[in-house]
């Protein structure tokens, strides 16, 4: 029986980071499932569909295919119609279209099997928004992460930058609670701890020591 970890929590939390690096300490496979809603929204972006306009999402849904593969470094892959497309989905613009596209329940209808499929074959430590309430109620560990905005906010402005990326903070802050208010107030799969989940809040802790928590607490309950 495949052992499954769900991580949410909202933008900026640290999830993958901290995830990636708990899944390496435990031979887990690491499935961030925010890449899924981000393909889609990139390839409603390519074909200047704007993030809203329902009845041409659940068209294109129609002809697409996406996929998840994983390098030799054990890395997660995101195929779009068979093209890798894991480095184009990480932009502020490709942000605020996963999270519209996000909002639609045929889009989360159909990311469904695909990470319920990768939950069914494999130990995993999966990431997303509604992992522990909806796509693994199962799940033998929930954690909840969350930080406060501004820390969140300052986190993915460091990374954006360290990319190379012409960014500035208040955008970034924007961005952040914007996404923040539209998954929680979705009214399919809205944020949400699961009732059985373990709230983790890393404000004042650094990358260490929130990996030092989540494995604690992994472990624990294993
Ligand atoms: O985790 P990440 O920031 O990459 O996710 C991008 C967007 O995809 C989120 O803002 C959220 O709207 C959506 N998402 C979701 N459910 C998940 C994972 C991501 O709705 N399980």
């Amino acid at each position: 029986m495949n052992i499954a970890i769900a991580i949410d929590g909202p933008a900026g939390a640290g999830k993958s980071t901290i995830a990636k690096l708990a899944a390496k300490e435990l031979s887990f496979i690491y499935v961030d499932t925010g890449a899924l809603y981000r393909a889609i929204g990139l390839c409603a972006y390519r074909n200047s569909i704007g993030s809203k306009d329902v009845p041409a999402i659940l068209k294109m849904l129609e002809t697409i295919k996406v996929e998840l593969a994983f390098n030799e470094n054990h890395e997660q892959v995101v195929l779009l119609n068979g093209e890798d497309v894991s480095a184009l989905i990480r932009t502020p613009e490709i942000s605020m279209y996963a999270s519209d596209v996000s909002a639609i329940p045929q889009v989360r209808a159909f990311l469904l099997d695909l990470q319920r499929n990768m939950a069914k074959t494999n130990n995993v430590i999966m990431d997303g928004r509604d992992i522990g309430t909806v796509v693994l109620p199962d799940a033998k560990i929930k954690i909840f992460l969350t930080a406060s905005s501004q820390v969140r906010a300052k986190r993915r402005y460091d990374e954006l930058i360290e990319k190379g990326m012409d960014v500035n903070f208040d955008d970034v802050l924007k961005d952040v609670e914007t996404r923040d208010y539209n998954d929680s107030h979705r009214a399919t799969a809205p944020l949400k701890p699961a009732d059985d989940s373990v709230i983790v809040d890393t404000s004042d802790l650094n990358l260490e020591q929130s990996v030092e928590k989540l494995i604690s607490i992994m472990k624990e309950r294993m």
